[in-house]
């Protein structure tokens, strides 16, 4: 039996604390986060840190702040109490021995007392062992008794016999596994710690989650699952699952190989919003196609027809692309906001107007972080290469370079509003002067206020950006260049 979505809505993310979070992951969580917001529901975070093995230092306060940057708030978790906790599933040990006690008297699980010996017997050629249900059958004195002299224990899932267990799959349809090919799994492990398995059902059951939404990892284990609240009499809850975002045609991104961290991003300059804009249209797309959307946006036309059934391929060009387009899209403000650490690194101690330098920088990079390359000719100038003032087109060479340099010197030092127009009408009306093109002393010009062949902008920009007094000096270092080699 389904939940009907007139039910409130309840989804969850539950990323466990064992590594940074990588795109695919953070994915999972926002599909969970759109689909409730979509449906007037609530978002649910559940952190599931059972596996104490893989656990990692910090991944914890990591998972709060790529939330928090991601812009994804959530409705309950283990800091919004919502009457459903605790959401730290090693707070929850006490429930999970609880039920799967209450699952052996219902006769959906049963004791086993293998040793580790007896189960590595059990391994066939590749090391693999499925358990041959050899406590399936203990009578319950032996049980009783076995308890009570203190034998360890683990508690397995009793897998009804000869069923298919079948559901229907939100994304892929229907889905049926034969209980045949289905192992009797430990449910609580010796140390009275639960598994996955045991965990995320209890937990998805008692939290009242609706619609349970994860990656396709999960798809062919969920029949199992189904089976566990089938022995409780529990209802299913509805599933969504995902297919992952791959590195390439074969590698799925893994967090064990420090793929695609969301931080590293943001560390590099991307927008938050950029980044999760990409992501989520990495496996999900609009009725209209679009590209750019914000969160409202997608909110509001976030549908589950749109989740794609194959896997998509993680292309952080594009993502770059469309952090662009996001930079762009900004106020002359906001961009100064976003780029001002990154315009400090490249000024460093020097006065330049950091106003304009932003506003230089906005529509010349995608992401952040190229801002200080950008701009390393502010804080780089010296001897340079000469070979760049050679210039086939221009029919510029190095003794026109050295007059244009010059003539540029001489027609800068008499500018006194230093402004884009008034550097240009200058330029332009002593360049024809001296019956020289435009273009030609520009050219020469640029190379020699930055010593840089490539350069964020025109000779004017440059001039502007670098103020009079570096103008002039630069101009003057760059002829004693010149002259200096046509004199060797
Ligand atoms: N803790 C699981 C993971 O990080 C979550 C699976 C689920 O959403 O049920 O893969």
């Amino acid at each position: 039996m389904e939940k009907k979505l007139t039910d409130t809505v309840r989804t969850r993310f539950a990323p466990s604390p064992t590594g940074f979070m990588h795109i695919g992951n953070l994915r999972t969580g926002l599909y969970a986060y759109l689909f409730a917001k979509r449906n007037g529901g609530s978002f649910i975070l559940r952190i599931e840190d059972t596996d104490q093995e893989r656990k990692v230092e910090g991944a914890i306060d990591m998972i709060y702040r790529t939330l928090a940057t991601a812009g994804i708030s959530y409705d309950e978790g283990p800091d919004k109490d919502g009457g459903f906790g605790p959401y730290v599933q090693t707070e929850r040990m006490s429930i999970y021995k609880q039920y799967a006690e209450l699952l052996v008297e219902l006769g959906g699980a049963y004791y086993c007392f293998c040793d580790k010996e007896r189960l590595e017997s059990l391994k066939d050629a590749n090391g693999v062992h499925t358990y041959d249900k050899h406590c399936r059958n203990l009578s319950k004195e032996e049980v009783e008794r076995r308890l009570k002299a203190g034998e360890p224990y683990v508690i397995r899932q009793k897998v009804p016999e000869n069923v298919v267990s079948e559901y229907e799959d939100m994304v892929f349809g229907k889905i049926s596994v034969n209980s045949a090919d289905i192992e009797d799994g430990v449910l609580l492990k010796s140390d009275g710690l639960p598994t996955y398995n045991f965990a995320n059902v209890v937990d998805d059951h008692l939290m009242h989650i609706t619609h349970v939404i994860r990656g396709t990892e999960y798809l062919s284990s969920t029949p199992k699952y189904n089976l566990i609240y089938d022995a409780f009499g529990w209802q299913r809850p509805n599933y969504m699952h995902l297919p992952p975002i791959m590195k390439d045609a074969t590698r799925k991104l893994s967090k064990r190989f420090g793929d695609a961290n969301f931080e590293d991003f943001i560390a590099k300059g991307y927008l938050p919003e950029a980044i999760v804009n990409y992501i989520i249209l990495l496996g999900w797309c609009p009725k209209d196609n679009r590209e750019k959307m914000t969160m409202d946006e997608i909110i509001e036309a976030f549908d589950v027809d749109g989740i794609s059934h194959s896997s998509s391929i993680f292309d952080e060009a594009k993502m770059r692309w469309l952090n662009g387009e996001y930079l762009k899209a900004m106020s002359e403000e906001q961009f100064y906001d976003v780029a001002l650490e990154w315009i400090d690194k490249a000024v460093g101690q020097h006065d330049y107007d950091k106003k304009e330098l932003a506003l230089l920088m906005q529509t010349r990079v995608d992401i952040l972080s190229e801002i200080p390359q950008k701009l390393e000719f502010l804080n780089h100038f010296g001897p340079h290469d000469l070979a760049m003032y050679e210039h086939r087109k221009m029919k510029v060479d190095k003794p026109l370079a050295l007059k244009c340099v010059l003539l540029a010197k001489d027609i800068l030092s008499n500018v006194d509003d230093w402004n884009a127009d008034a550097i240009k009408a200058a330029i332009t009306d002593g360049a024809e002067k001296a019956g020289l093109k435009g273009g030609q002393v520009m050219f020469s010009m640029r190379v020699a206020l930055t010593g840089e062949a490539v350069t964020p902008g025109g000779a004017i920009e440059m001039a502007v950006v670098l103020k009079k007094t570096e103008s002039l000096n630069r101009l003057d270092f760059s002829a004693k260049l010149l002259a200096d080699s046509l004199n060797d």
